[in-house]
């Protein structure tokens, strides 16, 4: 089991329309014991590295009742690798196999207004599934998960909005098959947005094209070399969701923060950056701009918003996270270890853009 599991985890982890850095989570169970993806590990590394580390599932502080479940990845800060924060899920969840992952197909359609009808829409009667309101990760999801499989206790995909899904199975072929048929009944032809962007920036918006006068206007940082990312400013229907549709997910708001930083021009950015330092700048029509220390993890989630962004039609309304499941997330001590851990990539696991130069960001 445990070799299929890792060949599954390095399969998927190399998506990143699957897997996004050191997001998602995989476990199985044999006996009493449940092997679950270490916090901050990544998924695509999981034929290189041992990812997984046991938990014991009798333990009565373990992950088997709701108030265990928090517990579990949120201990000390010893060397040892601490699980997943959703091992509690995975240990409610009876099945075999279990994989948590954020799904870009899925997550698209679990950011929207309407959801649950899309889902009922797309998803024929092959799948068995539940769709659960959001709750912060850990116990409260786990706790979620559960009703919703009292609900339904032969879901195989459990929906959990704005954040992913998880797929359950006895196997890791039924796994990977459940999750293949989720993803294609749920897959966003985003040719036609791609296109829209495109006329928008026409060209695309090569990186570095600058002036050479405004090249000392926001020293610290470097512009994303993702022509895709930077459609964010250029396309209008993109960058008005910046500020309305950015604390869409936790991942998302765990690793790049709590609000977009956007500005009409690169002097209103560079008076901003004067006194403040945010992660990331979206300058309108210009440029999207990451400060020194961006890294791999980051870029990845950077990449996946973009990703989730480019399904959305001009039409579809999101919902984003409330102010309190925000701070929720930014002030949760267990996301900090998480994000800490995430921080290097493994090597070699990173192709194309990502690793022509550390993190996909260019330096001035
Ligand atoms: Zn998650």
């Amino acid at each position: 089991m445990r070799d299929a599991v890792r060949k599954f985890c390095a399969r998927i982890g190399s998506d990143p329309l699957l897997v996004q850095g050191a997001g998602g989570n995989v476990s199985w169970k044999e006996g009493n014991t449940l092997w679950v993806k270490a916090s901050g590990t990544w998924l695509a590394d999981a034929e290189r590295n041992d990812i997984f580390v046991p938990v014991d599932l009798r333990k009565p502080d373990g992950v088997l009742d709701d108030a265990g479940a928090g517990r579990v990845g949120e201990g000390g800060d010893g060397p040892a690798p601490r699980p997943s924060i959703e091992a509690g899920l995975h240990a409610i969840v009876p099945r075999t196999v279990v994989a948590h992952l954020h799904a870009v197909e899925a997550l698209a359609v679990l950011v929207r207004i309407g959801a649950q009808d899309e889902l009922a829409a797309k998803l024929d009667d092959r799948i068995s599934w539940e769709l659960v309101e959001y709750h912060q990760p850990g116990a409260k999801l786990a706790a979620a998960v559960r009703r919703a499989l009292r609900r339904r206790p032969s879901a195989d995909v459990i929906f959990l909005r704005n954040h992913g899904l998880v797929v359950a199975g006895h196997s890791v072929d039924a796994v990977e098959t459940t999750l293949a048929a989720v993803v294609s009944a749920l897959k966003h032809d985003v040719a036609c947005e791609k296109a829209r962007c495109e006329r928008a920036a026409p060209g695309g918006p090569p990186p570095g094209r600058l002036p050479a006068s405004e090249e000392i206007s926001l020293p610290g940082y470097a512009e994303i070399e993702d022509g895709e990312i930077q459609n964010i400013v250029h396309d209008p229907d993109l960058y008005r969701r910046l500020s309305d549709a950015w604390a869409l997910y936790p991942d998302h708001v765990v690793f790049l923060g709590a609000e977009a930083h956007v500005f009409d021009s690169r002097d209103h950015a560079a008076g901003f950056c004067r006194t403040r330092r945010p992660l990331l700048i979206f300058i309108r029509s210009d440029g999207v701009f990451a400060a020194r220390g961006f890294d791999a993890a980051k870029r990845a989630q950077l990449r996946c918003y973009y990703d989730v962004l480019v399904r959305q039609r001009p039409e579809d309304v999101q919902v984003e996270l409330a102010e309190r499941e925000v701070d929720a997330l930014v002030n949760w001590g267990a996301e900090h270890y998480r994000r800490t851990r995430a921080r290097r990539p493994p090597a070699g696991a990173l192709q194309g853009d990502v690793a022509a130069s550390a993190g996909g960001v260019r330096w001035r």
